[in-house]
């Protein structure tokens, strides 16, 4: 949500007289800035999705660079690393993820204890070495200490321990591409047509968004695999879910049925025929 938008929501909250105990938002400095000045007994939380994207990125420029082409390898890991380090942290202890965080630096050198006094000992199974042997990072290396310092850099630092390790904020996204589906940006609609379709977004999503996921008939659960472009030809795992169900539908039209039933309705006629389109009385050239 951009920072005007999400303000006025909180604005509102706050005359509504609504607590707000967490809330969870992309990086944007200046949101940040404004929550903590604002909203003093708010816990303000980081969504992990926006932190990774903001990382690979340096991940990816560091790999492009001259003899740094071996942390390919490592960027999905590394990017994993930062979605378990939340997940595996329920109670949102951020010394606890700042520490889960740093022990990659070690992790990618093959040191795999000694990381800190909460987090000492990497949790992984042992490693088998004849694997391993061709993906550690040397120390000393150029692309070891560039990528130590990314990892461990201010940002780093300071957004780990607001990561949030429940809530994201990609339900709040489908729901914003199922407002676009219904009311697309391309088309200008007027302040009554916009409404309805928020409206109807609303009741779409809010029908379908615990859908369960699908099966086939053997019961396995249904899984399916995309290439998202922003992957560049890398794949993610995606859950398939049941059909979308409409019923939403049936409850308005029974509605309006309902509503006009009750409505005395003057009597309607309809005054002679519609008039001729606008462009008849244009002149029509030869086709020819
Ligand atoms: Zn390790």
């Amino acid at each position: 949500m951009e920072k005007e938008g999400l303000i006025r929501a909180i604005q509102k909250l706050h005359q509504e007289q609504i607590d707000i105990q967490t809330i969870i938002t992309d990086r944007h400095v200046q949101i940040k800035k404004w929550i903590r000045e604002t909203m003093t007994s708010t816990r303000h939380c980081f969504d992990i999705w926006h932190v990774a994207k903001g990382l690979k990125k340096k991940l990816v420029a560091l790999s492009k660079e001259k003899e740094c082409d071996n942390l390919q390898r490592w960027i999905k890991s590394i990017t994993n690393h930062l979605y378990w380090v939340a997940s595996s942290t329920p109670d949102g202890n951020g010394d606890m993820m700042l520490q889960k965080w740093e022990s990659i630096v070690n992790h990618i050198k093959n040191i795999h204890h000694g990381h800190g006094t909460l987090f000492p000992v990497c949790t992984h199974e042992p490693l088998d070495p004849s694997y391993s042997k061709k993906k550690w990072l040397k120390p000393g290396t150029k692309v070891c200490g560039k990528l130590e310092m990314i990892l461990t850099s201010t940002y780093m630092k300071r957004d780990i321990p607001m990561l949030s390790t429940g809530q994201q904020t990609s339900c709040l996204e489908a729901y914003h591409s199922v407002i676009n589906h219904f009311a697309p940006k391309i088309i200008g609609l007027s302040y009554h047509g916009m409404q309805s379709r928020l409206l109807l977004a609303a009741l779409h999503f809010n029908e379908n968004v615990g859908r369960a996921q699908a099966l086939f008939p053997n019961g396995d659960k249904r899984f399916s695999i995309i290439f998202p472009k922003q992957k560049n030809g890398d794949f993610t795992v995606r859950q398939v879910k049941t059909q979308c169900t409409f019923n939403y539908v049936e409850d308005l039209i029974s509605a309006t049925i309902a509503h006009v039933q009750c409505v005395q309705m003057p009597y309607c006629k309809i005054n002679g025929e519609a008039p001729p389109p606008l462009c008849q009385n244009f002149v029509h050239p030869e086709k020819s």
